[in-house]
């Protein structure tokens, strides 16, 4: 990282007079892209730095990126919200800053009440010269083996705690909301209904399920 120049210091935090907030190293803001027909640009702060008045005031950024800015693209697991640590560092005037921004972890972000507009979430480091994802692999779940996107909804198997689109099991996404308990295909007793209703399985399910476990 470049030392700050000569008669340049650096800021604890700065308040953006548009906004009215204050700004510090570590948090995230949402910057103006110089095409305003673009969504603004997420990225994290690293440094704030100022001459020796405390005017002209620059931010030391690391870009966050959208998955239709990375090389390979938008992908269908992604999420709407998600942006990648790239390793793209910059200098932008703190006039380009238009608001504040929250990049959650994935395992946070998944558990937020409500996603704001100012809600992101990042699971990947990027390398913005090869295309590179660190980790390269996450878990995947369903039958169609995709990595989690938090946009949609899944329905958790109760026998092997796998995860299942409602698409992926002929089910629309009404019927799967309305589920209070789910086999996968694979855990269910052969030709027995998808649909497990605590009441509604019978005494031949119930010895199905029983010789089933017995034989484990
Ligand atoms: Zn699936
Ligand atoms: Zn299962």
């Amino acid at each position: 990282m470049a030392k700050p120049k000569a008669g340049r210091r650096t800021l604890d935090s700065y308040t953006v007079k548009h906004m009215n907030k204050s700004i510090r190293a570590g948090e995230c803001v949402l910057m103006r892209p110089s095409d305003p027909s673009k969504s603004s640009y997420v990225a994290r702060i690293d440094r704030i730095e100022a001459d020796s008045r405390g005017a002209n005031v620059k931010v030391h950024i690391r870009w966050y990126y959208r998955p239709e800015e990375s090389i390979g693209g938008r992908r269908q697991f992604h999420g709407s919200k998600e942006v990648f640590l790239s390793d793209h560092y910059d200098v932008q005037s703190a006039d380009t800053i238009e608001g504040k921004c929250t990049v959650h972890s994935f395992k946070s972000y998944t558990k937020l009440d409500a996603v704001g507009n100012e809600d992101f979430f990042c699971r990947f480091e990027y390398n913005s010269a090869t295309g590179a994802f660190n980790p390269d692999r996450v878990a995947v779940y369903c039958k169609c083996e995709m990595p989690y996107n938090p946009d949609d909804l899944m329905v958790q198997c109760e026998g092997c705690s796998d995860w299942f689109h409602p698409t992926c099991i002929d089910m629309t996404v009404e019927e799967a909301r309305r589920l209070d308990h789910f086999f996968c295909e694979n855990c269910s007793a052969e030709g027995q209904t998808k649909l497990q209703n605590s009441h509604s399985s019978s005494r031949h399910s119930d010895t199905k399920v029983d010789t089933k476990r017995r034989r484990r």
